[in-house]
């Protein structure tokens, strides 16, 4: 039994604001949100992380590039930037072992991040 939760949340098991959905990718609401607009971008195959992509996921980060300028263009943040973040591996702090990407909108972020 597949207990990832973003799996379950791509199966419709969980609830979620959903802001987009095609065939290979769901994007949705972050629970906790960090900034005015924190959506996450998810392939619906399961991938743990950056470092299980292979020669198999061919063209994916074409495809996660297109829904995120798909995404910014509707929500109006595509003039005004945003900022994408993929957590890989443990000193990152990624939690959940489903890769995701998250974008983030509506105001300024600081550099060197935290
Ligand atoms: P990570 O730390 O793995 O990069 O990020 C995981 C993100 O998933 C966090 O920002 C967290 O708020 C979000 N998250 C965890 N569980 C849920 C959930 O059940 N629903 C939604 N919408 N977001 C979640
Ligand atoms: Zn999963």
């Amino acid at each position: 039994m597949n207990e990832c939760i973003f799996c379950k949340i791509i199966n419709k098991e969980i609830k979620s604001e959903i802001v987009y959905e095609d065939e290979k990718f769901v994007v949705f609401k972050d629970i906790n949100p960090k900034a005015p607009i924190h959506l996450l971008l998810v392939p619906k195959q399961h991938i743990s992380s950056i470092n299980d992509i292979d020669e198999k996921n061919e063209n994916f980060l074409e495809g996660v590039f297109n829904v995120i300028k798909n995404v910014a263009k509707r929500l109006d943040f595509f003039e005004t930037g945003y900022r994408i973040v993929l957590n890989t591996g443990k000193d990152s702090g990624q939690e959940v072992l489903h890769i995701h990407f998250h974008i983030l909108a509506k105001r300024k972020f600081s550099w060197p991040p935290g």
